[in-house]
């Protein structure tokens, strides 16, 4: 049977609201922040659909038909002393995910040369830890990048959680780093109900010690965690105000052993909507749809850049699987859009401030 939410008549008072808002941000003016909360609530399949085409509009002006491609090599994992509740890789939660320390420098160069061999312009090396401080660490990963850039295959990108100190993100500027993912994740209202190892305001000053430093910044969250429409707005005018280069939206898959693991899934449509309000409210950023997309979107995934993605997830996430990078780029190609392969083009936008 149908729900409610798709079989509801199209309405023309709705369909002018969402037009002249659409509009507006077409003419390069922000989205008022209570037509944005309106734009979260819309319930119908039409009107769902009437703004992913203006989303479409969106991307289309802003983005071109480009689809900037990012993927991930999971250099420490397991055994984080964080406690986020959604995550397979938290010491707290028994979980069947792989451990493992440091991976030597080897595999950073091998997970590059595949991710060039796919079209892949951006590689984050990623760790399951506390964060980062001055010492061995700091000093071994500082060479890793540096090695990556040198070989000139990916754009070094990081995410290696919270960091201390300016110092910390100015060694890792100069180390070669480009860009660096440390998502808010929710609403800073929503965020105690997510993890209480860390507060959101230590979130917020990595983010600003990343960009004194000069470092492109990726943020974005996780969608489906219980939160509310509202909270999912508050996020995405959060890294609007912050000016995140890249924003990430994840989407829960529910893992066996998490606190989340029985949280009921978002429908694809509400998902589609929700990607399309953060163009509206983020129109120059790269929305790029990352984890969780296949199992959730499912037969609606290519709809995404419909709703206004322009940047995808390529290859596997860190604690579960994708797509063939093949699919993906056929996907692409499908909807006569074009990956993009200027490794040099996000240095541009960070240079621009967008
Ligand atoms: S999300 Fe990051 S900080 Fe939180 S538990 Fe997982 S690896 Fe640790």
């Amino acid at each position: 049977m149908l729900s409610t939410m798709n079989t509801r008549p199209f309405d023309a008072s709705n369909h002018e609201r969402i037009a002249e808002s659409g509009r507006r941000v077409l003419a390069g003016s922000d989205i008022a922040r209570e037509d944005a909360r309106w734009l979260f609530e819309l319930e119908g399949a039409a009107d769902i659909f009437d703004l992913l085409s203006w989303a479409n509009r969106i991307r289309e002006h802003f983005k071109g038909n480009k689809i900037h491609l990012c993927s991930i090599v999971n250099i420490k994992a397991g055994g984080c002393p964080e406690n986020c509740r959604f995550c397979a890789q938290s010491a707290a939660y028994q979980t069947d995910t792989p451990r493992h320390d440091l991976v030597d420098s080897g595999a950073v160069l091998k997970a590059a040369d595949e991710a060039k061999s796919n079209g892949v312009t951006g590689l984050g090396l990623v760790a399951a830890w506390r964060g980062l401080q001055e010492g061995p660490v700091l000093d071994e990963l500082c060479a890793r990048f540096a090695e990556l850039k040198e070989s000139g295959k990916v754009r070094p990108d990081a995410s290696l959680g919270m960091i201390r100190s300016q110092k910390v993100a100015d060694r890792l500027k100069a180390a070669g780093v480009e860009c660096y993912n440390h998502n808010l994740e929710t609403s800073q209202r929503f965020f105690p109900q997510i993890c209480t190892t860390h507060k959101y305001e230590e979130r917020v000053q990595t983010i600003r010690y990343l960009k004194q430093a000069g470092i492109g910044i990726c943020s974005g969250g996780i969608l489906g965690l219980g939160e509310t429409r509202e909270d999912r707005c508050d996020l995405a005018f959060a890294l609007k105000a912050l000016g995140a280069n890249i924003v990430p939206i994840n989407i829960l898959s529910p893992i066996a052993g998490t606190p989340f693991a029985g949280q009921e899934p978002l429908t694809p449509l509400e998902i589609l909507k929700s990607i399309a309000c953060f163009r509206f409210i983020l129109p120059r950023q790269e929305i790029m749809v990352a984890g969780g997309r296949s199992v959730n979107l499912r037969t609606a995934q290519s709809l995404m850049f419909m709703a206004g993605a322009s940047a995808l997830m390529a290859g596997n996430y860190l604690t579960t699987l994708n797509e063939p990078v093949e699919k993906d780029l056929q996907m692409i190609k499908d909807l006569g859009l074009d990956p993009d392969w200027d490794k040099h083009g996000f240095s541009d936008q960070v240079g621009k401030g967008i």
